[in-house]
């Protein structure tokens, strides 16, 4: 029998990604859709403005809409948050107090210290500040996020790196798509043929979140990786995708081949336990001068994978390269369901 999931937030960008991600899914079946007073009470069909290449699901397009009032109930165990943070903060608190697993995209309780802050393949030991959440907070139910997008992506090339090498310092600048502000998101007015060098609060979230990412558990909570890390984010007129241009300094003395042979021989828990959505290679290296690039890079491993690539030596730093993510697939829902497999992996969710 497959586990009662519910959205929240699931007319926008990202909601539309997780029913698109959740339709026919082995383990989990959709049978919430919930979204503001605006649309709640309408039906799905009626209340989303479906923007993605494959046609919304018929079982979903009947569905009605729900409020998200504190005081809604679901019909089901799992949420998965995809709500702005200033209403994500206390909804889904209230929510985890009532016994529903959260598995958030939000920001608002990323950097909780009681919080883990999740990518499987990165920091899955981090699973552990749930012992901590349940015992300071004693809900029944549980709240994990996802990162930012971007940090992601980043996250998942770093990871073997840090590992094999010792990341010393770090330095990147984004190039980030429309996608990433939601739906309608930027004016179209302002980002065609423009460049935006500013979203707001996101240098801070690369910057924060990166570093608890890659730190070590320590007496029930996280220590944060103690190097440097400077972020230049920009939006530009690219649909889906966030390309990063990264340079890091490594404690370590190593060649070009030893980078690759890291990044590609990278495998962690979700590979070895098979979840449904972890891809095979979850960071895949391109050995073309000009790649990745966003226009045919972007569905590498369903999305779910760090495309990197231009690896070279860095006159600042040591070493550079690009990178690529999807960043409502990997950078959001799809990152967010595979938190949820791997939960119920780790034994978090009760199976029916
Ligand atoms: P979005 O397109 O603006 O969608 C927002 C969703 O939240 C809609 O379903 C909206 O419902 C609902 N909502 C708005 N106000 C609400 C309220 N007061 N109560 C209940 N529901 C409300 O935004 P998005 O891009 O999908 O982002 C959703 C979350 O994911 C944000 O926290 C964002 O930071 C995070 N995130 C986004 C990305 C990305 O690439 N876009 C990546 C990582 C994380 P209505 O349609 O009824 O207004």
């Amino acid at each position: 029998m497959k586990i009662r999931v519910g959205v929240l937030g699931a007319t926008g960008a990202v909601g539309q990604r997780f029913v698109q991600l959740l339709d026919g899914h082995p383990w989990f079946e959709v049978v919430a859709l919930a979204a503001s007073s605006r649309s709640a009470g309408l039906t799905y069909g009626e209340a989303c403005h479906w923007v993605l290449d494959t046609p919304m699901p018929t079982w979903a397009r009947a569905m009605p809409v729900l409020d998200t009032s504190p005081d809604a109930t679901f019909d089901c165990l799992m949420l998965f948050s995809a709500l702005p943070a200033d209403v994500a903060g206390p909804v889904e608190e209230t929510f985890a107090a009532a016994g529903y697993v959260v598995c958030s995209n939000a920001s608002a309780h990323r950097m909780d210290e009681d919080v883990p802050l999740l990518i499987p393949e990165v920091n899955g030991d981090h699973l552990a500040l749930l012992a901590t959440q349940r015992q300071r907070r004693g809900w029944p139910g549980l709240i994990i996020t996802a990162a930012n997008c971007s940090t992601t992506s980043l996250a998942l090339a770093l990871r073997p790196l840090h590992e094999a090498f010792g990341i010393t310092k770090l330095h990147a600048v984004t190039m980030q798509a429309i996608s990433g502000a939601g739906y309608p998101g930027v004016p179209s007015l302002d980002i065609l043929g423009n460049v935006i060098p500013h979203i707001g609060g996101e240098e801070e979230k690369m910057e924060r979140e990166t570093r608890k990412l890659l730190g070590r558990l320590q007496g029930g909570c996280v220590a944060p990786a103690d190097f440097p890390v400077s972020a230049h984010c920009n939006r530009v007129p690219v649909r889906d995708g966030h390309t990063e241009c990264v340079s890091l300094s490594l404690a370590q003395t190593v060649t070009r081949e030893d980078i690759v042979q890291v990044w590609e021989a990278f495998q962690a828990e979700p590979q070895a336990l098979g979840l449904p959505s972890a891809p095979k290679r979850p960071v895949v290296v391109r050995q073309e001068v000009n790649r990745p690039q966003p226009l045919y890079d972007l569905t590498v491993e369903q999305g779910m994978a760090t495309v990197v690539g231009r690896l070279r030596p860095c006159a600042l730093f040591g070493w550079k390269f690009v990178l690529l993510g999807h960043n409502t697939i990997r950078g959001a829902a799809g990152g967010a369901i595979l938190n949820g497999e791997y939960l119920v992996a780790k034994g978090w969710v009760p199976r029916a």
